[in-house]
This record gives structure tokens, sequence and C-alpha cells, in this order.
């Protein structure tokens, strides 16, 4: 029996599942050959300057952080053109996802999200109250026209991924642009841009070059994923100052720490690491795209450095079978899309050894039982 005093709403949520860790997969299988494509990650491992920085931070640990981050504040505002004062920093993009839950939305309130959206969102909407509306997808990416007609006067948030997790469909200019200048003014849109350095098309939207006309938007970005900082946890957001002021007065006093601000301060300086990692993807993700496709597997364009395809099968089974071979990918069930996995963009090799494993253990192998319609000669 549930305890009395428990929030019915928390114990009604189902617990988040990240990617498998590697040291668990090698543990378990007993091989050290470990390959995992699951969350998003880069390849690359951490740059050189960075990991020196956190070297040189870690002598100052019996020190609280700056609880303000005013020279990470500072270098930050000076590299993406704005104020400092227009920053909230976070401990992961996740962290400020939820401050801006908490600051704006409060029990019987209402927040947009699209179907197959980052599963964050859910969360962080749920947990203080918040009633989620979800707008189903058009070809698997966020339908802005619908989720417009969605907004209703207890509307307080909107959620974009741009590009979206773990679909990879982005919003284009030509859409986004339009939809900001319809969106009523007591509606706070957050656009979410954890792989906005991926994206190659013109027809896109920088959030932070347009806050200025849309006093209502937040921008999220991450060093999760191009910075190559996913363990070091730090994200932020841009808004109006009076906005970031809200969140500030919110937010955990020493919510980011020293080792990653130092982390941070070295990564904005390598431009070179963010260049090297661009190109990466761009080649991975051809290799993965057309490694695919001679599989005879469908895969959702994507403008992010995963890519979501399907498998022809329950998502979880063929999880389970290429984890066997070593390979570690995501089933993305809980996302709405249960035939699908969700590979992220690796080094080549890996890339090359994710193939060669999906080749042999996917539905589309020779003596498959499973089958997919996609299947070349089916
Ligand atoms: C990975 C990801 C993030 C980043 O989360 P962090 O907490 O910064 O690691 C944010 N949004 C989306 C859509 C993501 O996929």
């Amino acid at each position: 029996m549930q305890h009395p005093s428990i929030n019915p709403r928390i114990a009604a949520l189902s617990p988040y599942k990240p990617g498998k860790p590697v040291d668990e997969v090698a543990r378990e299988l007993g091989i050290n050959d470990i390959v995992k494509l699951a969350s998003n990650e880069n390849p690359m491992g951490p740059g050189e300057k960075v990991q020196q920085a956190i070297a040189e931070a870690a002598t100052e640990l019996s020190r609280y952080p700056d609880g303000g981050g005013f020279a990470l504040k500072a270098q930050l505002a000076e590299k993406i053109g704005v104020e400092p004062s227009q920053l909230t920093l976070g401990n992961g993009s996740n962290d400020v996802l939820d401050l801006i839950a908490r600051v704006v939305l409060e029990p019987g309130a209402e927040a947009i999200i699209a179907e197959h959206s980052f599963v964050v969102y859910r969360l962080a909407v749920t947990c203080c109250g918040g009633d989620l509306v979800t707008v189903p997808a058009k070809h698997y990416g966020a339908d802005l026209t619908a989720m417009l007609e969605a907004v209703t006067d207890n509307t307080r948030l909107i959620f974009i991924a741009n590009p979206n997790n773990p679909t990879g469909t982005r919003v284009g200019a030509s859409a986004l642009l339009p939809f900001l200048q319809a969106v009523p003014e007591h509606v706070w849109v957050v656009l979410d841009e954890a792989y906005l350095e991926y994206v190659e098309d013109a027809d896109h939207v920088n959030g932070v070059t347009v806050l200025a006309q849309f006093p209502n938007l937040i921008v999220t970005r991450t060093f999760s994923k191009i910075y190559g900082l996913a363990a070091v946890r730090f994200g932020y957001s841009v808004s109006s100052p009076a906005f970031a002021d809200l969140l500030n007065r919110a937010r955990q006093p020493f919510n980011v720490n020293s080792l990653a601000m130092a982390a941070v301060m070295a990564a904005l300086e390598d431009d070179d690491y963010v260049a090297q990692s661009i190109a990466l993807n761009r080649a991975g993700m051809k290799q993965m795209t057309e490694g695919l496709t001679a599989l005879g597997y469908d895969f959702i364009p994507s403008a992010g450095n995963f890519v979501a395809f399907d498998c022809g099968e329950s998502g979880g089974d063929l999880f389970q079978r290429m984890l066997k071979e070593g390979v570690i990918v995501r089933a993305i069930a809980e996302y709405g899309l249960p035939n699908h996995v969700r590979v992220s963009i690796g080094l080549a090799a890996e890339n090359e050894r994710f193939l060669a494993v999906l080749g042999k253990v996917g539905a589309n192998a020779a003596g498959s039982g499973a089958g997919n319609k996609n299947a070349p000669g089916s």
C-alpha cells in the first residue's frame, strides 16, 4: 500500500530509464569491448583543455562554488551575444527545464508538448502539479499549428525541442517564427536547443537571436552534447532579465558546481573541439543512414547526433539482442515509438560495429523470423 503522505502525482510517475551504462553491461556480459550509442553523448570524449581545467579546479574543492556564476556568466554572455542578466545556470539543462516549470506552473495550469517529445518536460510539469496536454505529432515532429490550437486560457507553457529527441525532427524558421508571433502573451514558450549546433539546414532559428522580438520566449542549451560534458551536468537558459530573475529566485543557490564551471569555461574557448564534433557527426550520420538503408530499415531524418529507425519489431526486443552483442542502443517505446530504436552517432568504427550487429541480429537479418516490411526483396 502507498504511504498516505506521498504526492500521488509522483507515485504515478514511471522511473526515468537512462541509457544502460557501459560498466553495468560489461559486468553482466563479462566482456570489455562494448559500444554505447544510447545517450547522444559526444563520441570524441572530453577535450584536453577541459580535463586540465578540472584538474586545476580540484585544488579548491573544499570551497563552495560561486553561487552566482559571475565569471562563467560573463564569458558565456559574451560568447552568445546576450547580457549576463538574461542567463540562468543549471545542473544540466534538465535542471533549468524543471525550474521553468516550477516558476510558471501551479496545480491546474496547463503545459503543451508535442507527441514523442523529450521525456523531461513531462516530469517537470507533473512534479509541480501542472496538467500536460500532448498534441499529436505530424510526420513524427511537432505540429505547431495544432499546438497553437491547443492553447487555452489555462495554458501557461509550451515546450518545443528543436531538434527534438528522440525523433531528430525539427521545426524550420518558416514555421517557428509565425508560431511565436501567434502565441498569446500569457503563454511562455521554451525552445530547447540541446542539439542546435548540429543543425545544417539554413531554414532554422537560433532562438537567442530572436529573444528581443518575443518577450515570452525562453531558450535552453546544454553542454552535454556537442561540448562533450554530459557527466559534468551543465546547461543554461536565456530569457528576459525579469524572467531570469524569477528563475534565479527559485534556483538552489549552488546548483552548478565548481568543476562544472571550470570545465565549461575551458570548453567555451575550444572552438576546434566543436568544429571537429560537427564534422564527425556529419560523416557519421551519413555512414549510419546509408548503412540503415542498405539493411532495409526506414529511419526518421534527423537534425541531431542520433537517428531513430523503424526496426520492424519491438524496439525492446532488438535492444536486448544487440546488448548481448555488446552494442547498447535505446528503445523508445516510452516516447510512443514501440517499433523504433534510437542510435547515437558514434566514431566511425562504433557505427560500423552497430551496423554489423544490426545486420546480424536485426529483424531484416537473413533467416530472422521477425521480418521487416521494408526488407529488400520482401
Ligand atoms: C540531452 C538533452 C538535453 C540535455 O539535458 P542535460 O540535462 O543538459 O544533460 C535537453 N534537451 C533535450 C531534448 C535533450 O535531448
